[in-house]
């Protein structure tokens, strides 16, 4: 099957059906969490520089809010799907449940290249999708952030167009915001650090120490490269990345066997994550093909791309030397290819546990931004090191004690803890 041809969304509901049957959830249940509550589609007319229009079609999808208000990013993407925003608003309802955070589950979207856009079209295009849902949207209804292609900057521009129509200061209505506008501190590192704090309890669980290790990691956007800071600092040795080089349309992974300078990398590559080729061999490092992240002799896999990356044509080029995957994407493994990993001796840390560090943050940003009052950085962190590290106690002891995959144990916390709230709202 080519990348393409997966569905996210059949696979987010194939994971939830199998778990469902297994833990015995009741037929309306399923049939209310099976899929997206309420899905918002809409098409934005954005004025281009050079005086034409052009009309983008937007998404808002929220699957889930029995367990609070819906949240969950918004991403630009050429290739972004309505399936693909279905899947992730469910994945988003899970994450929010298995960190135990007071959060529902919503995903938007946009189809368009930020890339190939100036600045001034982005914040016509980001203001342009509030416009469209703003009724559907707030800080009690559901709250926006950052994901793939999408930044602070597109943040605030999107709040402030919130607040001009609503009249009125609701910093509340989105997080991600820079920090001198309502962010949170520690918020842009969050969901790498988050994958790393969980990388480290896999670590510690499984009796192997940070400074033996290696790690090879699928991209190297915010989530890549503040894993991989985080991951160095531990002790471990990163020794390639990969990622999607815009000018040559293809991706690349750049390998140095004795270790990667991550800095130095971050300082050659442009604000998407793209590597500057010819700066990183001046540096030393090995240009090798897009999928050749998978195929080190490393101890640690980070797939912190995209969706649909770990498919069951490349599973078994992964090196036994590996012992953790950690995704750090949405989606990253296809549910073929986790047949695979799910019998053999690798421990894979879920995506929507492993990413979970993000919204974890993204929560304590809107509850500053809610009360007005802003934390310093090491309380910031010191609160999400401990919510990523008790999540990841609660899967893992769980998948220990009935023996679980830790994919399908995280789902039947998050289904359960959900389903009770659906429960007790009296929706079922
Ligand atoms: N887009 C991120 C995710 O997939 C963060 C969501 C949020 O902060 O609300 O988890």
């Amino acid at each position: 099957m080519s990348v393409n041809s997966y569905n996210p969304y059949k696979n987010a509901q194939a994971q939830f059906d199998s778990v469902a049957e297994r833990i015995g959830l009741d037929k309306a249940t399923c049939d209310l969490l099976r899929e997206p509550m309420n899905e918002y589609h809409c098409l934005i007319p954005v004025k281009m520089d050079d005086g034409s229009t052009k009309v983008f079609k937007g998404y808002r999808i929220q699957h889930n809010n029995a367990r609070g208000a819906a949240k969950g990013g918004i991403r630009f993407h050429p290739q972004e799907t309505v399936d693909t925003v279905r899947a992730l608003a469910m994945w988003m309802t899970w994450k929010c449940a298995v960190v135990d955070i007071p959060l529902g589950g919503g995903k938007g979207g946009v189809i368009c290249d930020p890339r190939s856009m100036t600045e001034r079209e982005q914040e016509r295009l980001c203001r342009g999708w509030v416009r469209q849902l703003v009724k559907d949207m707030g800080p009690n209804i559901d709250v926006p952030a950052p994901d793939v292609m999408t930044n602070a900057k597109h943040m605030l521009w999107m709040l402030d167009e919130y607040e001009t129509i609503v009249g009125e200061r609701t910093p509340g209505f989105i997080t991600g915001k820079p920090v001198e506008m309502g962010g949170s501190l520690g918020r842009t590192e969050a969901t790498g650090f988050g994958v790393i704090y969980t990388v480290r309890e896999a670590l510690r669980e499984l009796n192997i120490k940070a400074e033996n290790t290696s790690a090879s990691i699928q991209g190297f956007g915010n989530v890549a490269q503040y894993a991989a800071k985080l991951y160095q600092e531990m002790g471990g040795k990163v020794v390639a990345v990969s990622c999607w080089n815009f000018k040559d349309e293809k991706a690349y992974t750049i390998f140095k066997k004795d270790g990667l300078d991550i800095e130095a990398l971050i300082e050659i590559s442009d604000s998407y994550g793209s590597i500057d080729n010819k700066k990183a061999q001046d540096m030393g490092c090995e240009t090798l093909n897009g999928d050749a992240w998978l195929e080190q002799e490393v101890d640690i896999l980070i797939p912190a791309a995209l969706e649909n990356q770990i498919t069951v044509n490349n599973v078994n080029k992964i090196s036994k030397q590996v012992k953790i995957i950690a995704e750090g994407a949405n989606g990253p493994t296809t549910e073929d290819a986790d047949e695979i990993l799910r019998e053999s001796d690798i421990f894979v840390i879920p995506d929507f546990l492993a990413n979970a560090g993000g919204v974890t943050c993204s929560y304590f940003e809107q509850v500053q931004s809610n009360t007005n009052y802003y934390w310093e950085k090491e309380e910031v962190l010191e609160k999400l090191d401990a919510k990523m590290t008790a999540a990841f106690k609660d899967v893992y002891e769980l998948a220990a004690k009935k023996d679980l995959y830790m994919r399908d144990a995280a789902y039947v916390i998050s289904i359960n803890r959900v389903a009770q709230s659906v429960k007790m709202r009296g929706w079922i």
